[in-house]
């Protein structure tokens, strides 16, 4: 297996036109060299006494940091620089047979659908994700390798799946998740549409981000409090002629766009977990719970003596199985896959932004153990 850490970067949005209006100053810095963030604190406000003893600067090193602040920068990172920086990287473990996912993390409105969908004139990761595999599979087409492209698109909300790709119902419809030897965890009866070029996917890609969106007007801001998991499987079958042989190789690229980070902080940090009731979201929060387990060196240090009972240790200690999302991303959180995570932030809310750049620092420390999903057929 490839063991590797978790890849993690960062990456500040520029000012939205609220914070415009209240001429907010930016809190953030970024070292192009280094690939330092620094995160300042905001003007003292001399109506509050703690003001100037809690907010005190903070830095913090991930693999790369994504200034998309203010245009005029030389270091200025747009959509593509997203893609060319990682996704681009991501799709070739797809083609080598490595499961991937790639996680955007942040409080509302930090920019995380803008970094994963993007919008029709700047397209983000899916969308470059999707063209980049269909280029690449059209220039081996002559090759004797065959392809074959599935995707599907869910949404985690209030511990429900529901399928994006089937047009909603009332009730709504809840899928099942259930878990067999052959094909591990899997969503029961989730859309699966075999696709054959990337102007199909993308027609596919906008119903599905339509149904979450139509969603998110008429019920209470469905879109924060709710997990898109968009995923690709790649399948491709390989015949050597001369040895008579038949080889499968299967990748899943897994991309996802949290809910907002807000929701998890809150109720972490005031402990008002009962109080507010339904409004805890109990796969964000034990998200945190699975990420801190799996950074913990302890745990790391028990991985690497490869214990025989270590399955069963992970399996204490990690708590996959506290929510839906967790347990339905088992294998791209601590498993089989190769993984990233942009921590997206605002360059205005000290407090969340803090929380985000702590929750990405530790993200870091995860190892996971990919290894090549290949099959001799015959
Ligand atoms: P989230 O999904 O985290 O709630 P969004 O992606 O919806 O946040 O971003 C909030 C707003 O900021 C949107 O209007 C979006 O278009 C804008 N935005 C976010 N990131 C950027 C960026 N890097 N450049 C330009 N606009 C951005
Ligand atoms: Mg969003």
């Amino acid at each position: 297996p490839d063991g590797g850490n978790v890849k993690v970067v960062v990456r500040v949005r520029k000012f939205i036109k609220r914070e415009l209006e209240r001429d907010a100053p930016c809190l953030i810095q970024m070292n192009p060299h280094t690939q330092e963030t620094t995160l300042s604190p905001p003007p003292i406000d001399y109506t509050d006494r703690n003001s100037r003893k809690t907010h005190e600067e903070k830095s913090f090193t991930f693999d790369k940091s994504f200034w998309s602040h203010s245009e005029e920068d030389p270091h200025y990172s747009p959509q593509s620089s997203i893609y060319a920086s990682f996704g681009e990287e991501f799709l070739d473990h797809n083609f080598d047979g490595y499961h991937t996912c790639i996680f955007a993390y942040g409080q509302t409105g930090s920019g995380k659908s803008y970094t994963m969908m993007g919008t029709p004139t700047e397209p983000g990761l899916i969308p470059r994700t999707c063209e980049g595999l269909f280029q690449r599979i059209e220039a081996e087409e002559h090759t004797n390798i065959t392809y074959n492209v599935h995707v599907s698109y869910f949404e985690v909300y209030n511990e429900h799946v529901r399928d994006l790709l089937t047009p909603r119902t009332t009730p709504p419809t809840y899928l099942k998740i259930r878990e067999s030897k052959q094909d591990g965890i899997y969503i029961q009866n989730l859309t699966d549409s075999p696709v054959k070029s990337f102007a199909e996917i993308e027609k596919i890609m906008k119903t599905g981000d339509a149904n979450r969106t139509t969603a998110s007007t008429k019920m209470n801001d469905i879109s924060s409090r709710s997990h898109a998991v968009f995923t690709l499987t790649l399948k491709q079958i390989q015949h050597d002629l001369s040895a008579d042989s038949t080889i499968e190789r299967l990748a899943r690229m897994r991309l996802v766009d949290l809910a907002g980070s807000e929701r998890a902080n809150r109720t972490e940090a005031t402990g008002q977990r009962l109080r507010e009731g339904g409004n805890i979201n109990q796969s964000l929060t034990t998200l945190g719970r699975v990420i801190a387990a799996l950074a913990d060196p302890k745990r790391q240090r028990n991985q690497a003596r490869g214990a025989q009972n270590e399955r069963k240790r992970r399996a204490e200690v990690v708590p996959y199985r506290d929510s839906v999302l967790t347990w339905l991303l088992k294998d791209s959180l601590g498993g089989n896959s190769k993984t990233a995570m942009v921590a997206c932030i605002s360059p205005t809310d000290y407090e969340e932004t803090l929380s985000t750049l702590r929750y990405a620092d530790q993200a870091k420390r995860i190892r996971t153990r990919a290894h090549v999903n290949q099959d001799a057929v015959s």
